[in-house]
């Protein structure tokens, strides 16, 4: 069976593989879920029966636009923008909007892909999507800023709605970008549809805890990983790469369950701080003044800047939070990690490690907390948001970070009890995989063909 099941996910990757052959990262994520199904697919025939995963694979819908703009000095830009409403089968497509040269259609269909897992895995009503654009936001005036988003959505606005598509942040999009988008969706609807976007400012709409969910979501589950073998953040030594929303509140909370966080970074460099990041000027820097991480040293002169990314992996920790972006660990900084010491990888970014960082980690009895059930913490207080949207109502700080706290306690004892479940004891990776899968594909096929 074992045997039929592998050829079954080498056929299905093969097809996809040959259908859009200029797609690595989309690859990437495919192949990671698909070979940890395999047990699976051994198990239950009937996925194979029902064509599950050539479903999967293949987005519901793939929206592609032209977004045109005027830059401060009148000259007309032209961006692409783009919307992968991948699965709808547990709720409205969710997902981020990510703006940054990198995107392509790759892009945002790996990180669609990945979001349709994460979000089942939440155990919330939420369905799988994403989208962005290729716009670079670094060097935008805000006016800049709210011309782009405005055009953008004046396009995107034709294929989203509260009970259809509802876009959150991601890379390059934060409050701001949200509140531009809001208020145009508004005017063009005529109408206050709270739940649209989530991500929202607290004044209209948005969730107390939505900015922190990320960060501190990935800190609960590294957290649970931990004590699952009598360990803690207490007295730790933690690397967290990036310095935006995600690493910022993860440094929030494992500062206070009292680990020494002594490096964080941003696409030009890092800062390693021996006596613990100052996290103030962190959030002054990079939430208030929109500069580079590299001026931190300018107020702590005894932290040491260092231009490139690489680098941070081969400062020792106890502890490492991958926060920035796809791929930001390869095999080489995996075995760095590893040979000095580290005991727990918790991945806030979508797909920081690549395929070769993970064997490493997990065949050093690392422990490690894969990105879709890591960093779930962010689009499961997006849902709360919608709830709370719904319902036209908010709650406090303290309940939605309980409710964070009790979704990433059942994210993990879901991952560690479907691993366990298919002899895999202790591989989060396939655990999250297995767990989210299952909850989709059993819908799918409760939904006839779809
Ligand atoms: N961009 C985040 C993620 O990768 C959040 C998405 C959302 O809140 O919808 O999960």
């Amino acid at each position: 069976q074992l045997a039929a099941a592998s050829e079954y996910v080498e056929t299905v990757y093969e097809a996809i593989v040959k259908r859009d052959h200029h797609e690595p990262e989309f690859h990437q994520a495919v192949k990671e879920i698909l070979d940890s199904l395999i047990p699976v697919f051994a198990k239950h025939p009937h996925y194979k029966q029902n064509s599950i995963l050539e479903r999967m694979v293949e987005p519901e819908r793939v929206v592609s636009f032209r977004v045109p703009w005027l830059d401060d000095q009148g000259n007309i830009q032209v961006n692409r923008g783009y919307r992968v409403q991948f699965n709808s089968t547990l709720g409205p497509y969710k997902g981020g909007l990510r703006f940054h040269p990198s995107v392509n259609a790759s892009i945002i269909k790996f990180l669609g892909f990945e979001q349709i897992f994460k979000n089942s895995l939440t155990g919330l009503p939420i369905g799988g999507g994403k989208g962005g654009s290729d716009f670079d936001p670094k060097g935008k005036s805000d006016n800049e800023i709210m011309r782009f988003t405005q055009s953008f959505m004046t396009e995107l606005y034709k294929y989203i709605g509260q009970d259809e598509d509802v876009p959150a942040g991601d890379i390059g999009v934060g409050a701001r970008e949200i509140g531009y988008m809001f208020g145009q969706y508004k005017r063009i609807r005529g109408a206050h549809e709270a739940g649209v976007l989530t991500g929202k400012g607290i004044g209209y709409g948005g969730s107390l805890a939505r900015k922190e969910a990320t960060g501190y979501g990935c800190v609960y589950f590294v957290g649970e990983m931990l004590e699952s073998k009598g360990l803690s953040f207490e007295g730790s030594t933690v690397v967290v790469s990036g310095s935006g929303n995600v690493s910022i509140y993860a440094i929030e909370k494992a500062q206070q369950l009292g680990a020494t966080v002594v490096a964080c970074s941003d696409s030009n460099g890092y800062i390693y701080d021996p006596d613990g990041i100052n996290l103030e000027t962190v959030k002054q820097l990079k939430e208030v003044q929109r500069k580079r991480i590299s001026d931190y040293v300018k107020a702590h002169p005894h932290a040491v800047y260092t231009p490139g990314c690489e680098g941070i992996w081969s400062i020792p920790c106890d502890i490492a939070l991958p926060c920035a972006t796809q791929n930001e660990i390869n095999g080489d900084a995996a075995r760095l990690l590893v040979a000095n010491g580290v005991k727990a990888i918790g991945e806030g970014a979508n797909m920081p490690s690549d395929l070769e960082a993970i064997d490493v980690f997990l065949n050093n009895g690392v422990l490690f907390g894969p990105a879709k059930a890591a960093n779930a913490g962010g689009v499961a207080v997006s849902a709360l948001e919608m709830a709370q949207n719904s319902m036209r109502l908010s709650w406090t700080f303290e309940e939605v970070d309980a409710k964070l706290h009790g979704i990433m306690k059942h994210i993990y004892n879901n991952s560690v009890n479907a691993a366990a479940e298919y002899g895999y004891e202790g591989n989060l990776v396939v655990g999250a995989n297995i767990a989210g899968f299952i909850r989709v594909a059993d819908s799918m096929i409760a939904q006839g063909l779809v």
